[in-house]
């Protein structure tokens, strides 16, 4: 069904105006100042979208939604957290393919694949960990690279067990650099937290409120400057997650200062939430348990300033719903337990306009760059996603900067059990979502049951 979407306010990461946006077959085919509508097809859907920003699709580069760790797995399913994307606004996700250290590559991309393909209702991608490093899982990866399959990597520098040698980050890199392939990477130091963690055990600091010193934000540094010195000797593009504190951050543009490609994720909890809520008593805290932590709360003054300079590419999520009841409780005696993770797929958006942009913090490109553009050019789906085009597709975000009230547990389509953001402020939502043309969201409302997630086709991008 052609889509038209009239009088709204057209914002990009660059531009700021008013236009009517006309889409048929999945794409933005006209964007002129007043279209006719008498002058399309009988069965056009209109919008009236007077009043409200008209944002490109959101992106989230940087979520998991089947998740098995430790025995169990993540709550959401690729339907639920879709869902939650769409009401909120992101209408594409990228996906860390998280195979446990014993599991083939091909095998691992294939069960994503499948399940994404079966229950996503937002478009998608994947990056894929390498977790293991034999000559058959070696194989396979360089199989998925030159195939196409794959064209963004992670690897952990964080944890025992799915960590990476030097000698194996190096061979990797290279790997990717002769693909045009990214490499995303979660930067702490496996060993030092390691060794924190027991040295914090021993003397019976079992709470949540240990997590955060048990990997300050020095170990975060310092994985950050691992990847970047291995970048440097192999010329491959490097991207680093969640990054949580200053220290990190500042390492990471150095290191672009002195032409090192790598690029810097922030993800919403950490600009947001501070680590006092991982300190809340009665076990509350280990809803706000992730890694890296939640930091004092002057980081996030910090981290916002770098989001607004660009020095900090995207805002992400780092989605991982674990219910504080039957699985955050696994760590109750020990917080080195306790399932990782804060779930805000949903509240993204609306946490960057309430806290970025209506807290003065951000302007309103800023937002569409870092929460949109940035990751499509990254992960090589531009012009296609992350803008407002002709030609591109019409995924787009009807936003009512005046709609408030506040984040509840009632309004959210994640399975988890709770809300992390539950009686925080609200300032701005989606009217309306499209995806690809059609109407899949109103008022935080899931309307696209009908409607398929496809994947997103991804060019390999990060060759020079
Ligand atoms: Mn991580
Ligand atoms: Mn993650």
């Amino acid at each position: 069904m052609p889509l038209l979407v009239k009088n709204g306010r057209i914002i990009t990461a660059t531009d700021d105006y008013r236009a009517d946006v006309y889409a048929e077959a999945e794409t933005i085919t006209r964007l002129e100042p007043d279209i006719d509508p008498t002058s399309l097809p009988k069965n056009t859907a209109v919008i009236d979208a007077a009043g409200k920003y008209v944002f490109p699709g959101f992106i989230d580069p940087h979520v998991h939604v089947h998740l098995p760790v430790m025995g169990i797995n993540a709550r959401d399913d690729h339907a639920s957290a879709s869902r939650a994307a769409l009401a909120g606004g992101t209408t594409t996700i990228l996906e860390m393919i998280c195979p446990a250290a014993e599991d083939e590559p091909r095998a691992a991309f294939e069960t994503w694949s499948r399940l994404a393909q079966d229950g996503c209702c937002c478009d998608y991608g994947f990056h894929l960990a390498v977790v293991r490093f034999d000559d058959l899982a070696w194989s396979q990866v360089r199989e998925l690279l030159a195939s196409g399959a794959v064209t963004s990597l992670k690897v952990f520098l964080a944890y025992k067990g799915l960590d990476i040698s030097d000698a194996d980050l190096f061979r990797l890199l290279t790997l990717a650099k002769e693909n045009g392939v990214i490499v995303t990477a979660h930067c702490e130091n496996a060993d030092a937290i390691e060794a924190m963690q027991r040295r914090f055990l021993a003397q019976g600091k079992t709470g949540t409120e240990h997590h955060e010193p048990s990997r300050p934000r020095i170990v975060e540094a310092s994985g950050v400057q691992r990847l970047a010195l291995f970048a440097e000797l192999t010329g491959a593009h490097v991207y680093v997650v969640h990054t949580s504190c200053d220290a990190a951050r500042r390492v990471g543009t150095e290191a672009q200062q002195r032409g090192v490609n790598l690029w810097i994720e922030s993800v919403i909890p950490h600009l947001v939430l501070d680590k006092s809520w991982a300190e809340r008593p009665d076990f509350e805290g280990a809803k706000y348990l992730m890694s890296p932590p939640l930091r004092d709360a002057a980081e996030k003054d910090l981290l916002w300033e770098s989001v607004q300079r660009r020095q900090i590419a995207t805002i992400a999520t780092d989605h991982a719903p674990f219910d504080f009841v039957g699985q955050k409780d696994l760590g109750r005696a020990d917080f080195t337990k306790i399932p990782s993770g804060i779930p805000s797929i949903q509240e993204r958006v609306d946490l960057v306009h309430t806290y970025g942009v209506c807290g003065g913090r951000i302007d309103l490109h800023t937002m569409v760059d870092a929460g949109s553009t940035q990751a499509a050019r990254i992960f090589g789906m531009y012009p296609r996603k992350g803008t407002i085009a002709v030609g591109s597709d019409a995924d787009l975000v009807i936003y009512d900067p005046n709609h408030t009230d506040f984040f509840t547990k009632t309004d959210s389509h994640s399975q988890v059990d709770y809300c992390a953001y539950e009686g925080l402020q609200r300032q701005g939502r989606a009217s309306a979502v499209t995806l690809r043309g059609r109407v899949v969201a109103r008022d935080g409302r899931f309307l696209g049951e009908a409607m398929a997630g496809r994947r997103v086709p991804r060019k390999p991008v990060h060759f020079d």
